[in-house]
C-alpha cells in the first residue's frame, strides 16, 4: 500500500483492530511519517467453471441444484437430501481454493455422491452428464454399477421364508413321492 501523501511504498502498522467484516489498520508512512488507515476485508470468492467447449461461466449453484433435482425426481429420498448434496458440493468446490474448475470435476463429484445415494438418480444424471450417445455406453455404466453392488455384501436381515427343518422335510417328502 503506497502512502497517499508521498507515494512511498512502505509503512508500519501502528494500530490494528477488528471491525464488523474485516480488519482496520492504522499505518504510518516510513518516509514522510504521515498516518493513514487501511481496511482489509474478505473478498467473496468468485468461482468459474470451465465448460467442455473451454468457455468460462460463473459457478451457479442453482444450476447445480436443478441438475441434481432433475436426476432425483420422484425418487424416495428424504426431504432436504438434494439441497444438502448441492451444499456439500458447493462447500467442497470453494475448499479447493481455485478460481476455475472444469465442469467435469463438478460432474464427477455429483456422480460419486449419487452413486452412494440412489442408483436410478445416478444413472439419470450420468446419462445427461456423460452424454451417452449410444445404449452400449449406458449399458456399460449400468453393468459397472451392478458389479460394484454385487461386491458389497448386504446384511441378511430377512429371515428365511421357510424354516430349515421344514424345507428339509419337504425335500424328503418330495423324494418319497417320487419312489
Ligand atoms: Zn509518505
Amino acid at each position: 500500500m503506497n502512502c497517499p501523501y508521498c507515494g512511498h511504498n512502505d509503512s508500519k502498522v501502528i494500530d490494528s483492530r477488528d471491525v464488523n467484516d474485516g480488519i482496520r489498520r492504522r499505518r504510518q508512512c516510513l518516509s514522510c511519517g504521515s498516518r493513514f488507515t487501511t481496511y482489509e476485508r474478505l473478498q467473496p470468492a468468485s468461482l468459474f467453471v470451465i465448460k467442455k467447449d473451454e468457455r468460462r461461466e460463473e459457478f451457479n449453484k442453482n444450476k447445480l441444484l436443478a441438475g441434481i433435482r432433475k436426476a432425483c425426481e420422484k425418487r424416495p429420498l428424504p426431504t432436504g437430501t438434494v439441497d444438502k448434496l448441492a451444499d456439500d458440493i458447493e462447500a467442497e468446490l470453494y475448499q479447493l481454493s481455485k478460481t476455475e474448475i472444469p465442469t467435469t470435476v463438478i460432474g464427477d463429484m455429483v456422480m460419486e455422491r449419487l452413486k452412494n445415494l440412489d442408483h436410478v438418480a445416478y444413472i439419470r444424471f450420468a446419462s445427461v452428464y456423460r452424454e451417452f450417445t449410444d445404449i452400449t455406453a449406458l449399458k456399460r455404466e449400468v453393468d459397472t454399477l451392478l458389479s460394484a453392488e454385487a461386491e458389497v455384501p448386504r446384511p441378511t436381515s430377512q429371515l428365511p421364508l421357510i424354516p430349515v427343518e421344514q424345507s428339509a422335510g419337504l425335500a424328503k417328502g418330495h423324494r418319497r413321492r417320487r419312489k
